[in-house]
C-alpha cells in the first residue's frame, strides 16, 4: 500500500514515524513534509489545500490512502473533493468531510451540536453585528472573566478572555463590526468561563465505533509557569495523571458516546480523529472545543504510545471495521519538549543550522519547522523540533527529553524548562 500524509509539522512526522513501522506499507509520501519526514518517507512539495496538486500526486504515485494532518484541507473539503472525483472516489481519506469538519471550522456550529446532543459545555450565545446590543446584554448577565470566540478559524488567536465588562463589550464590537479577526469573527460565540484543569482526549472513529486514544496535556504559553503569549504548543505529557479511569469513563459516557451518536443522528459520516478539548472541574468533564484532527504537539506523545499497527487502525476507519481491530497502548509515560526559534510566537529568523540531533539516543526527535539547505538541516519555522521520550514516570521521561536537548543546538534556540512540572 502507498500512503500519503498531508502536512508538515511534528504531528505529521509522528504519523510517518509510526506508519513507517507497518509492514503493510510499501511507500510513504508526505506533502510537503519536513527534513525529518524526508528520512523515512518521500516528501512532495505541494500545498495540502491545493486539491488539484494533491490529485496529481495521488494518481502519479498509486496512493491508496490519504491521511490528513491539519484542519485547513478538511475544512476546505478535501474529503468531499475525493468523493466527487471519479478517479479518486475509492481512495480512503482519513479525516472528516466538510460537514464533520464544521465541528472545528465553526464554533457556533459545534456549540449548537453539543447543546442539541446534551454534551456538557459552557452556556453560550452567538452574536453578529446585527444583534450587537443583545450581545452587550448577554455579557451583563455573565460573571467575569468573559470568554469571546471568533466563530471561524483564526489560527488559535480568535479566543479572548477578558476581566472587565467594558473591555469585553468593546472587543465584541471590534470583532463583529470591525472584523478584528476578519470574516472569522463576523459571528462571535460568548460563553461562560469554565473553571478547572484542561486536558485533551482523542478519539479515532469510523463513524460507528471508536477507539479512545491516550489522553494528553499540552503547554500552550511561551513562558515558564504558563506565562506570556499563546503558541501552537511548547510541550505535552501523556497520559495525564489526573485523568484516571473514573474520569475517562465519564468522558466516554458523557462526551464520546453522545458525540458519535450525535454525528450519526445528524447524518454526518465522520471518519477520522476527534480531538476533544476538555475542562476537568472537580472530576466533571466539560467540552471546551472539538478539533477534527490530532493536536500538535499532543500527537508526538499520543501516537508513539500506541502499540497497535496504525495503518491497520486507519484501514478499520476507512472500511468501518474499527471495532474488529486490536488496540494496545503502552503503559509508559511519554513527554515531549518543543524547541522553538527565538522570538516565536512573534517574528523570528529562519535558516539556522541545527546540530547535534542526529546523535540523540534516548529520545525520538520529531521535526516540525525544519528543511534542508545545501545538505544541512536548518530551521524553517517557529516550532522546530519536538523531543519525545518514554519513562516509567513523568520525571524519568522528562529527564531523558531534557538530557537529549543538551546535545541539540541552533542559534537563538528556546524551550520551556518546566514542561510537566505541574504534574510532578
Ligand atoms: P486552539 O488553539 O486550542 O485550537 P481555539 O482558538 O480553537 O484554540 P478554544 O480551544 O475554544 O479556541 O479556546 C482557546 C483556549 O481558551 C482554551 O484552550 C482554553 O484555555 C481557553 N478557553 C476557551 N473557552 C473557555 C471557557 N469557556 N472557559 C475557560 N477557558 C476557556
Amino acid at each position: 500500500m502507498n500512503v500519503l500524509i498531508l502536512g508538515s509539522g511534528g504531528r505529521e512526522h509522528a504519523f510517518a514515524y509510526k506508519l513507517s513501522e507497518s509492514k503493510r506499507i510499501s511507500k510513504l509520501f508526505v506533502a510537503p513534509g519536513n527534513a525529518g519526514t524526508q528520512e523515512i518517507a518521500i516528501n512532495v512539495n505541494i500545498n495540502p489545500t491545493d486539491f488539484k496538486a494533491v490529485k496529481k500526486i495521488v494518481l502519479d504515485n498509486q496512493i491508496q490512502m490519504v491521511v490528513v494532518g491539519p484542519e485547513a484541507p478538511l475544512v476546505a473539503g478535501i474529503h468531499d473533493f475525493f468523493l466527487s472525483d471519479d478517479e479518486l472516489k475509492n481512495i480512503p481519506v482519513i479525516g472528516p468531510k466538510k460537514d464533520g469538519a464544521l465541528l472545528e471550522g465553526s464554533k457556533d456550529f459545534s456549540k449548537q451540536f453539543m447543546q442539541k446532543h446534551g454534551i456538557p459545555t459552557a452556556k453560550y450565545q452567538s452574536f453578529t453585528k446585527n444583534n450587537l446590543s443583545e450581545g452587550f446584554e448577554f455579557l451583563e448577565t455573565l460573571q467575569p472573566p468573559y470568554v469571546l470566540k471568533a466563530d471561524g478559524l483564526a489560527a488559535g488567536k480568535g479566543v479572548l478572555i477578558l476581566n472587565s465588562l467594558e473591555e469585553a463589550k468593546s472587543e465584541l464590537e471590534e470583532m463583529v463590526s470591525n472584523q478584528k479577526f476578519g470574516e472569522a469573527s463576523s459571528t462571535v460565540v460568548i460563553e461562560e468561563f469554565l473553571k478547572g484543569i484542561e486536558l485533551s482526549v482523542f478519539v479515532l472513529t469510523d463513524g460507528k465505533s471508536y477507539k479512545i486514544l491516550p489522553s494528553a496535556k499540552d503547554y500552550k504559553r511561551i513562558g515558564e509557569g504558563d506565562t506570556g503569549l499563546n503558541t501552537g504548543g511548547m510541550g505535552a505529557i501523556s497520559p495525564v495523571p489526573f485523568a484516571d479511569t473514573t474520569f475517562i469513563k465519564k468522558v466516554e459516557d458523557l462526551v464520546v458516546k453522545p458525540t458519535i451518536a450525535g454525528l450519526q443522528k445528524d447524518g454526518i459520516d465522520y471518519r477520522g480523529f476527534i480531538f476533544i478539548g476538555l475542562m476537568n472541574d472537580a472530576g466533571n468533564p466539560s467540552v471546551v472545543e472539538y478539533n477534527v484532527r490530532m493536536g500538535d504537539p499532543e500527537t508526538e506523545v499520543v501516537i508513539p504510545r500506541i502499540e497497535s499497527d496504525l495503518f491497520d487502525l486507519f484501514e478499520g476507519v476507512a472500511n468501518q471495521t474499527l471495532d474488529e481491530k486490536s488496540f494496545q497502548v503502552s503503559s509508559k509515560t511519554a513527554t515531549t519538549v518543543m524547541l522553538v526559534s527565538g522570538g516565536y510566537p512573534n517574528d523570528y529568523e529562519k535558516n539556522k543550522e541545527i546540530s547535534g540531533f542526529e546523535s540523540v539516543e534516548n529520545s525520538i526527535v520529531f521535526h516540525a519547522g525544519t528543511s534542508i539547505n545545501n545538505g544541512k538541516v536548518v530551521t524553517n519555522g517557529g516550532r522546530v523540533m519536538a523531543i519525545t521520550s518514554f519513562g516509567n514516570t513523568i520525571d524519568e521521561a522528562l529527564s531523558k527529553s531534557y538530557k537529549s536537548i543538551d546535545n541539540i543546538c541552533f542559534d537563538k534556540m528556546y524551550f520551556r524548562k518546566d514542561i510537566g512540572f505541574d504534574l510532578l
